[in-house]
């Protein structure tokens, strides 16, 4: 026997002396088993390159407790017990391999700690495997085969997750973000837990009832700051407050995802079946009847009309949001196309932050600051899709980093500062400027690789205007090209529906 199964029949010898008598302080209540453990990551199936292991953050066993993000369990009087939880940056479909390892050494850990009475999958919902549809479908019912049917399993998701069949028939409660930009983080996973905690608690076994809705929009044209999103998602905490109803979730879904499962989704967790599938038919059918209202909260165009536009404004700073590109949202980061057009324009005081491109970082770094040097930017994740720019630049800023990776360079090429990062990454915060000598303020153009802005930065822009840009994440989802899609709108704009509710089979 080695250390951790002595330790695990050790503390199961404890749990059955438990049921004679040795009960939790806070409680009074014989403590339950429950342990927790995902995988995010949101992807697009319309760029290039695969989501490997390299650009996952992985973190096990006790690292796990002391994340920020799970703090919240510690409120419990059920000890919530860490496997491993995988993230990354939205991007391109996770290569076969880095999943099934990832899955299998999160379904071992999940095994050393059986019998459970409780999992909390953290997921984000709009994750694509390569060779593979439905991903969560595959780890949720994955998860449910290894701690059985007794055990009861709660996911919280993200609003641009998809839904299918195999995830409701796994699951036995559910529950979404209700913003969008998302700041209701904490809450929704807390609101997942509340009510894995309260079922084993008072002995309760939840239904979830999903209602898919045949409509599909990018989240440029669903934020819940704008109507019609606003007014749909307002109604929901009023009606998680009604007899026998747990949780009430409304999904976007994610459209930049060509798989059958891509829909928006109402799905809602409780005991009074026929509350949840009122409930569930009622938003389905409200949405249904929104699906024509829905569109972009901010001025949009070409990225030579934005730019134009933003150069007649007086205000300052403006924000373009170059939206095709928007890592953030599965984009690839990489692409130069806002940079080719700013300088074919002459346009000056203007920030471009930033992108990807680790050769062009990494040269910058040989070369040192105040150096020129020529350089090549863009198309070096995806050069199938987007072409380089060549440039002639100024090294103005390198920023300290301990790893390759976490390089970023600042250099001036004609009246264009622009930001180069050896990794994919956003910028969403004014410190991601800061950090790298720039106030974002002081420019009369930032442009940012981001779809709506994250409320940081949607603060400062004066105003923000949207660059409907190529990249795989492209706005102009009426010419994706699809072999999966099920009818939807706005594909299909003349289809015929009637709201139908599926009960999960828990
Ligand atoms: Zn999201």
């Amino acid at each position: 026997m080695n250390r951790r199964q002595f330790l695990k029949q050790a503390s199961l010898a404890m749990a059955a002396s438990a049921a004679g008598g040795r009960l939790d302080a806070r409680q009074q209540k014989p403590q339950k088993r429950i342990a927790f453990g995902g995988m995010q990551i949101e992807c697009s199936t319309y760029g290039g390159g695969l989501s490997r292991m390299e650009d996952f953050t992985v973190r096990r066993g006790k690292e796990l407790p002391g994340l920020p993000y799970f703090h919240f369990l510690q409120a419990y009087p059920h000890p919530f017990m860490p496997t491993l939880f995988a993230t990354a940056v939205p991007g391109a479909p996770v290569e076969r391999k880095t999943y099934e390892a990832l899955k299998s050494e999160f379904l071992g850990r999940v095994k050393d700690l059986l019998p459970l009475d409780g999992l909390y999958l953290p997921m984000h919902g709009a994750m694509y495997v390569e060779g593979m549809l439905d991903a969560e479908g595959d780890w949720i019912s994955s998860a449910r085969r290894v701690v059985g049917d007794r055990c009861l399993i709660t996911a919280s998701y993200d609003l641009h997750g998809n839904i299918s069949r195999r995830v409701i028939d796994n699951l036995d409660m559910l529950s979404a973000f209700r913003t969008a930009p998302h700041i209701d983080r904490e809450e929704t996973h807390k609101r997942a837990c509340d009510m894995l905690v309260q079922s084993l608690g008072d002995g309760t076994r939840p239904t979830v009832v999903w209602a898919p809705i045949p409509v599909l929009m990018p989240g440029e044209r669903s934020s819940t700051l704008y109507e019609p999103a606003k007014r749909l998602w307002a109604q929901l905490p009023a009606l998680n407050g009604r007899e026998g109803v747990m949780d009430v979730s409304l999904l976007v879904g994610y459209v930049w995802a060509d798989e059958p499962r891509a829909t928006a989704a109402a799905v809602v967790t409780g005991t009074a079946v026929g509350t949840l599938r009122d409930i569930a038919r009622s938003l389905a059918q409200q949405y249904w009847d929104a699906r024509a209202e829905f569109s972009f909260g901010v001025p949009t165009g070409t990225l030579t009309e934005i730019i134009g536009r933003a150069q007649k404004l007086e205000t300052r700073p403006v924000v373009i949001s170059d939206s095709g590109d928007n890592p953030t949202g599965g984009g690839t980061g990489d692409r130069a196309d806002a940079l080719a057009e700013l300088l074919r324009l002459k346009v000056g005081d203007v920030v471009v932050a930033g992108i990807a491109d680790r050769p062009a970082t990494e040269a910058c770094y040989k070369a040192g600051v105040g150096k020129d040097l020529p350089l090549k930017v863009g198309g070096t994740l995806d050069p199938t899709r987007s072409k380089p720019v060549d440039v002639s630049a100024k090294v103005v800023f390198l920023a300290q980093a301990d790893q390759p990776a976490e390089r970023q360079a600042v250099v001036q090429v004609e009246g264009v500062t622009l930001v180069l990062t050896a990794r994919r990454r956003p910028f969403h915060r004014v410190e991601d400027f800061t950090s790298l000598g720039l106030d974002p303020k002081r420019f009369k153009i930032v442009v940012v690789k981001a779809g709506y802005l994250v409320p940081e930065i949607e603060a400062i822009a004066n105003p923000n205007l949207m660059a409907l840009t190529d990249g795989s994440v492209n706005q102009d989802i009426e010419n994706l090209p699809s072999r999966y899609r099920v009818p939807t709108y706005p594909w299909v704009k003349d289809l015929r529906w009637e709201p139908m509710t599926l009960v999960g089979k828990r």
